[in-house]
């Protein structure tokens, strides 16, 4: 963690890896992959008594008992679930849920080729005023964000877009500021391979099914990237839904599922998971605001307590958070690699 001269207050070591890699790797172990369709857009969805169809950009239609929505902030689906709820249960979705996403901060965000002095595998975040600089290198690559705090908090649907002209302005700003003792912002903006200014939205649905749409991820609960918790959260539920939907599979003897049986596996979903995404939301908010000095308290932290704090004691707490994440249930835990902070499971497994 460094000052905003650049200077190292606190030191973290960071495993990262890209998620093209993590996808592939995902993919790669799939038994069965002829049910994958890339490449052809859901164009719509229909709900029936006792199915649902997608269209896809092809014009192909996909039915099915349910759709699962993990389509990003601007989910096509929830906004689907949310007109046919409005049609067949007017006031169920309410306004507090249609405005629930919202930014107040804007990222300029990039990769590029590793450079000289910056050091490899790490995490480094540069705090300064209403603004953090977040550099995580790999051993050949660097894929870095900065966000800026939004003089308005803008309110969905209302979304911020920028073009690369407001990209480059918003560089030249900045192109100056240290990111460590060696290493300045402009360093990593003429080397880029990637760069974009995107909006950073944060918010949490409290409602996240209706009939035969059920919705996980961003579209559902979307964070701030400082803590990167947004990914990890999106297979956490995607894990959760996974288990009651087995169960209740198995439970009717593979039969097709009624809309109640439906109704009930995504209310016991949403049971499970609203409570700690919001923990999760707010967590993530916080650390934002916090590491961009939103308030003088937040100064006074970052640059007069934080630095006497052990750094073992902020990777314990991070740990805390992480470790009682949600496994497969029905997916044995023969072979999988213990870490140094074991996962703490709902059934007392310690793995
Ligand atoms: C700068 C930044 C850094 C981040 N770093 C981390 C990190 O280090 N760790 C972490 O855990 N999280 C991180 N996150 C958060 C993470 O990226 C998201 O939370 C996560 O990707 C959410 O997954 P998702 O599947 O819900 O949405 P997305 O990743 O947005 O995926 C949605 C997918 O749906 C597809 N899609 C959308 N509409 C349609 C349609 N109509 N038809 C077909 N397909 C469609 C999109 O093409 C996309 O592939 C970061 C976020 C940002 C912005």
């Amino acid at each position: 963690m460094q000052r905003p001269d650049g200077t190292t207050f606190m030191d973290f070591d960071y495993y990262n890896t890209l998620r093209e890699k993590f996808l592939q790797i995902l993919y790669d172990g799939l038994p069965d992959k002829s049910y994958i369709r890339t490449g052809c857009n859901v164009q719509s969805i229909t709900q029936h008594a006792d199915s649902v169809d997608v269209t896809l950009a092809d014009g192909s239609v996909e039915t099915g008992d349910m759709i699962l929505g993990v389509d990003g902030v601007s989910s096509l689906t929830r906004t689907s679930m949310w007109d046919h709820a409005d049609k067949v249960s007017p006031g169920l979705i309410t306004q507090k849920d249609k405005t629930c996403m919202k930014t107040s901060y804007r990222g300029l965000i990039g990769i590029g080729p590793q450079i000289p002095n910056l050091r490899k595998d790490v995490l480094i975040t540069t705090f300064d005023e209403k603004l953090t600089f977040l550099t995580l290198t790999q051993k050949e690559q660097v894929f870095w964000l900065v966000l800026f705090r939004l003089p308005e908090t803008m309110v969905w649907p209302q979304r911020g877009r920028w073009t690369e002209k407001d990209a480059e302005e918003q560089a030249a700003k900045i192109a100056s500021h240290p990111l460590t003792k060696e290493c300045k912002f402009e360093d990593l903006w003429n080397t880029r391979e990637r760069g974009a200014l995107v909006p950073m939205e944060e918010g949490l649905l409290d409602r996240w099914y209706h009939d035969r749409i059920v919705l996980a991820g961003d579209a559902a609960h979307k964070v701030t990237p400082n803590l990167a918790l947004g990914g990890n959260s999106a297979m956490e539920s995607v894990v959760v839904l996974c288990n009651l939907l087995q169960k209740m599979v198995a439970g009717q003897e593979n039969a097709r599922p009624s809309l109640e049986t439906l109704t009930k596996a995504f209310a016991a979903y949403q049971n499970e998971r609203h409570g700690r995404m919001k923990v999760i939301v707010d967590l993530s908010a916080r650390a934002t605001r916090m590491e961009a000095w939103d308030h003088m308290l937040d100064k006074f932290v970052t640059t007069r307590v934080m630095p006497y704090i052990p750094h073992h004691f902020l990777v314990k707490q991070l740990g805390r958070i992480i470790t009682p994440a949600p496994k497969l249930d029905y997916v044995s835990l023969e072979g999988f690699a213990r870490g140094k902070t074991p996962w703490k499971y709902d059934d007392g497994v310690e793995c």
